[in-house]
């Protein structure tokens, strides 16, 4: 079965059109041809198929491929279609075949034309395709996404589980299992299911250097990523939530904030889901805000920046969508929002599950959770995940995450370590991270009883140090080295040489604290706080001068111009645009255009003036809940339908459909109501109440209004008046 170099490099040019192998496909390729199993461990894009496509093409016999996946199956068999004049080359045998098409794949096969077979595992374990398999010259198996054979992995799937089974059932042949994403524990979970502990393995670096990893608190976060989106105008980007009705929510804010974002979940028809796509694809949606579903089998090479909404449940598969920025070697922005509150939420849909599998999810939790908090740097913290050494400080992007730009101090822990490695020896090994923590801690649990470590020595001697403290020492002991997680019981941790060594003799072991969630929130709201609530009232003096003229010019009261609030609100947000004016609160569209310019002219000189550092990101609206109501009263009122009826429509009180009203003219859309009022009020009085708002008037407040017409007039007429006074001159 062997081939030499230069065969196989031919056959790659003839075949795939490839100058030259990626990485170690060689190697891997043949290691396969020579009979071994093969283990491939490769990021995505790294060139996995053709690790066992070109193999199968050259070998006699049948290559069964077992994929995930029905839709990846078809691309990847159209793919191998395009390169070879036999249609029959490869085939696929699943659920979506009907008995014709299942016919001619048994055929082709029966026949020899068939080199490669996609499979998906549940088809396998079908007792006549055994059968029928048993007769056929088979050249060797592949597993793709094999991660899905550990329950450990991210996305277990358990028809994996038989595999072995099958394989052996049919006839041993060598085995390729490949996978982007494995743990060590996955790692040899999969070479255990498989039986394939013997096997060769290749495995490529993790490491992305171009991607750029930050992870922040998550407030304001819609506020956040629009001025991060903002500030890459035009560029792709897919932004991940974990429920369908997030993503509906988080795509509708874009869109409102002139962002264009499609939105990708299950819950949309097929049709919508690959227009959402294609549109994404073909570059006339720059955003994609999509659940977990988006992603796979998806190559768009210049993704420059992946958002986690909502914290992912595993760090496989935040290393996975991560992974789908910067594939064109451009850098990739990987941004996360990270609320503790996401984990809780996480957790508590997880206690709906089987022990086992809480349990396992869970732990991936964990991780997450250590990923997010943690201060050193993150790209060595997640490839230490997959089990692969960094060099934070020469490694290739070492510098690429905001805890490497921003470092924070180091702080000496060597007695710390001490203490905690000494526990650990002298619990003997035995307990995972958690429970040692809450010994130096003083809690006790199940298993710290059932040790009856409450009456050691170490029990409470942490006691002045907190929770946090004891996470991150234990955590940063694991990835330098100190101590390890055991594969088998995954978590319980163990002394590694290096810890041996320290506890024989110390040397200087420094920390960076973890990030502090719980503190952060509160620095950042007050942030917030005087960010928002920072009105400058100099600048409210300015403004209530230039609404007054503005106010001559049109010859209408100021206060029917903007009111305070809007005032105010300009004098916090400093808009310098008719488009931004037209986000200050209480300004409509309209109302911008028609009286804005004088406002903004001043307000850009004077932050040039006084050198003034306009907040970026104000440019924010809400998606208003009411804007159906808004449109329905506005369209009503054409019709000229009773304003009881309407509110009644709405299940709205008199007063909130006023309010309604009262929003709807102040932001300078037209209501006409006069055939309502001219019903209710006396004519002479209508004018009355227009004359005084003209050229009496102080405000339109109610105030005023109540002291001149409360005799005549009650409080819902007197603001009736008010709507078609502010509708009739300012709109
Ligand atoms: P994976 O399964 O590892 O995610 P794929 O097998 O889908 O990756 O391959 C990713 C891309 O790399 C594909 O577009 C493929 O055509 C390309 N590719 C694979 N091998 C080579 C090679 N030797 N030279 C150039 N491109 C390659
Ligand atoms: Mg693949």
């Amino acid at each position: 079965m062997a081939q030499n170099n230069i065969q196989l490099t031919k056959v790659l040019k003839q075949l795939f059109g490839f100058n030259q192998f990626k990485g170690d496909q060689e190697a891997i390729i043949k290691s396969l041809l020579d009979g071994n199993d093969v283990f491939v461990l490769m990021p995505t894009g790294g060139g996995k198929s053709l690790c066992y496509q070109l193999p199968a093409i050259v070998s006699d016999g049948l290559a069964i491929v077992v994929s995930p996946l029905i839709a990846l199956m078809k691309n990847q068999v159209d793919a191998i279609r395009g390169i070879s004049e036999e249609r029959g080359i490869a085939h696929v045998l699943n659920s979506s075949l009907n008995k014709t098409e299942t016919n001619q794949v048994l055929t082709d096969i029966k026949n020899g034309v068939t080199k490669l077979l996609y499979v998906a595992p549940e088809s396998l374990t079908k007792e006549e395709y055994i059968n029928f398999f048993q007769s056929v010259d088979i050249s060797f198996y592949a597993i793709d996404e094999a991660h899905c054979i550990s329950e450990w992995g991210h996305d277990f799937r358990p028809e994996y589980r038989n595999i072995q089974n099958i394989t052996e059932k049919i006839g041993k042949r060598p085995i390729i299992a490949l996978t982007a994403t494995a743990t060590p524990k996955v790692q040899d979970d999969i070479q255990k299911t498989l039986g394939m502990q013997k096997a060769e393995v290749f495995k490529a670096s993790f490491n992305r250097p171009n991607l750029f990893y930050e992870v922040r608190p998550k407030i304001d976060a819609a506020k956040q990523m629009i001025k991060f989106i903002n500030q890459r105008k035009g560029q792709s980007g897919i932004i991940y939530c974990l429920s369908r009705k997030k993503v509906e929510e988080i795509t509708q804010i874009l869109q409102v904030n002139g962002i264009s974002a499609v939105p990708y979940h299950a819950g949309l028809d097929a049709k919508k889901r690959a227009l959402h796509q294609d549109m994404f694809l073909m570059e006339n949606a720059d955003v994609v805000v999509a659940t977990i579903a988006f992603g796979m089998g998806i190559d768009k090479p210049d993704v420059r920046f992946v958002i986690h909404y909502d914290i992912p449940k595993s760090l496989e598969g935040y290393y996975q969508e991560t992974g789908r920025a910067g594939r064109d070697g451009g850098v990739g922005y990987c941004l996360a929002f990270y609320d503790y509150k996401d984990i809780e939420k996480l957790e508590k849909f997880l206690s709906g599950k089987p022990v086992s599998e809480r349990e396992v999810g869970l732990q991936l939790l964990n991780e997450v959770v250590a990923y997010a908090e943690t201060s050193m740097s993150r790209r060595k913290f997640l490839l230490h995940y997959f089990g692969e050494d960094f060099d934070e400080k020469n490694g290739a992007g070492a510098m690429m995450d905001d805890n490497m730009q921003n470092p924070k101090e180091k702080i000496d822990a060597t007695q710390e370590l001490k203490q905690f490695l000494d526990l650990l020896k002298d619990t003997k090994e035995m307990l995972k991270l958690n429970d040692l923590v809450k010994v130096l801690m003083g809690k006790s649990s199940v298993i710290i009883k059932s040790y009856g470590l409450q009456d050691s020595a170490f029990f409470g001697s942490g006691k002045e140090r907190d929770d946090t403290f004891w996470q991150t020492i234990g955590r940063q002991a694991v990835v330098q080295n100190y101590c390890y997680k055991e594969v088998e019981s995954y978590g319980v941790l163990k002394l590694r040489d290096k810890g041996k060594k320290f506890l024989e003799k110390p040397s200087e072991f420094k920390i960076v604290k973890d990030h502090d969630y719980s503190q952060l929130k509160v620095e950042a709201d007050d942030l917030n706080k005087t960010a928002a609530g920072a009105l400058d009232e100099t600048l409210v003096k300015h403004l209530k001068e230039i609404r007054k003229k503005v106010g001559k010019k049109h010859k209408i009261p100021p206060f029917a111009i903007f009111q305070d609030p809007s005032l105010e609100d300009m004098a916090t947000n400093y808009p310098t645009s008719i488009e931004e004016l037209s986000n200050i609160y209480g300004v409509g569209e309209g109302k911008a255009k028609k009286f804005g310019k004088d406002f903004i002219h001043f307000i850009a000189q004077y932050v040039e003036e006084n050198d003034i550092d306009r907040p970026e990101d104000f440019v924010f609206k809400n998606v208003v809940n009411k804007s159906t109501n808004k449109v329905f009263i506005i369209k009503s009122t054409d019709r000229k339908m009773d304003l009881e009826d309407i509110a009644k429509a709405k299940g709205m009180t008199m007063e909130e459909l006023l309010s309604e009203m009262e929003s709807i003219v102040y932001q300078g859309t037209k209501l006409n109501i006069d055939y309502y009022i001219n019903d209710l009020i006396d004519e002479d009085l209508q004018d009355e109440v227009v004359e005084f708002l003209m050229e009496e008037a102080e405000s339109d407040s109610m105030k005023e209004l109540l002291d001149e017409f409360g005799d005549d007039m009650d409080e819902n007429e007197i603001r009736l008046m008010r709507i078609k006074f502010i509708s009739d001159v300012a709109n």
